[in-house]
């Protein structure tokens, strides 16, 4: 997987394989913003595995166009390639949530509890949607139980994923590291899958945690090991897993 810079720009028609018309009036205020992020999408589609960022993607509704987000581009792969839709982020994807309940394609969420809407209200109103509340000081054991029961999902995987949940994060609340962007890179290694980054954090844990992430796909370095947390925030990751992935 090399970097790879995206010319060019794609066309308003394909960001309405998410968008409603009404979306597309508010997105088009954005300039060609919208447009350079249907490139990088479209140009990522022409690969097997890509990881790209185009500022954030998962607030993008089929309606509504919040957090500066004008195109879903991971919903649109996911509707592209009939592909399962994960994400992993300290928010809740609300305009991916959204678009799941109009288009119902497989969804997998692994969000902050506090910002989500509580896991019973997602199982009740979603269509089979999976939802696994992370509680506060979650980290590399705990992200990686939740993610790995998530990654038994089938074929090409469109995946939103947010490093605010790396514990230098300055919002706090997770504790995940190099050792779970390395798994997760690994376990990746030989699927088909494409990644959104969401929330960028820091410079420094940017490069860290996407750094971790493609030496986990490549096979190169050796396994990190996971960081501390909070034992009583393990238990009630199990306690989730457990009771949504009880057969
Ligand atoms: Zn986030």
């Amino acid at each position: 997987m090399g970097a790879e810079a995206v010319e060019g720009v794609g066309a308003w028609e394909d960001l309405l394989l998410v968008h409603s018309e009404i979306f597309l009036r508010a997105a088009k205020r954005a300039g060609e913003r919208p447009l350079l992020a249907v490139a990088v999408a479209n140009a990522a589609l022409g690969k097997r595995q890509a990881v790209f960022y185009v500022g954030g993607t998962m607030m993008a509704g089929p309606h509504a166009a919040r957090g500066g987000h004008f195109f879903n581009a991971v919903v649109y792969i996911a509707r592209k390639l009939g592909a399962a839709v994960v994400s992993i982020d300290g928010h809740f994807p609300r305009g991916t949530w959204e678009a799941h309940m109009e288009y119902k394609f497989p969804l997998y969420l692994i969000y902050g509890g506090a910002d989500g809407p509580p896991q019973r209200y997602i199982h009740r109103r979603g269509h089979k949607a999976v939802a696994i509340p992370m509680p506060p000081g979650a980290g590399d054991r705990s992200f990686w139980l939740a993610i790995s029961h998530v990654l038994k999902a089938e074929g090409p995987l469109a995946i939103h994923l947010g490093f605010d949940i790396h514990r230098e994060d300055p919002t706090g609340h997770f504790f995940a590291g190099e050792y779970l962007f390395y798994k997760l890179g690994e376990a990746l290694r030989g699927r088909q899958f494409y990644i959104s980054i969401e929330c960028t954090s820091t410079p420094k844990v940017f490069a860290s945690a996407l750094g971790s992430l493609l030496a986990g796909v490549a096979g190169r370095g050796a396994e990190p090991a996971p960081g501390e947390e909070s034992g009583e925030a393990l238990r009630e990751v199990r306690r989730v897993v457990s009771s949504v992935f009880k057969k």
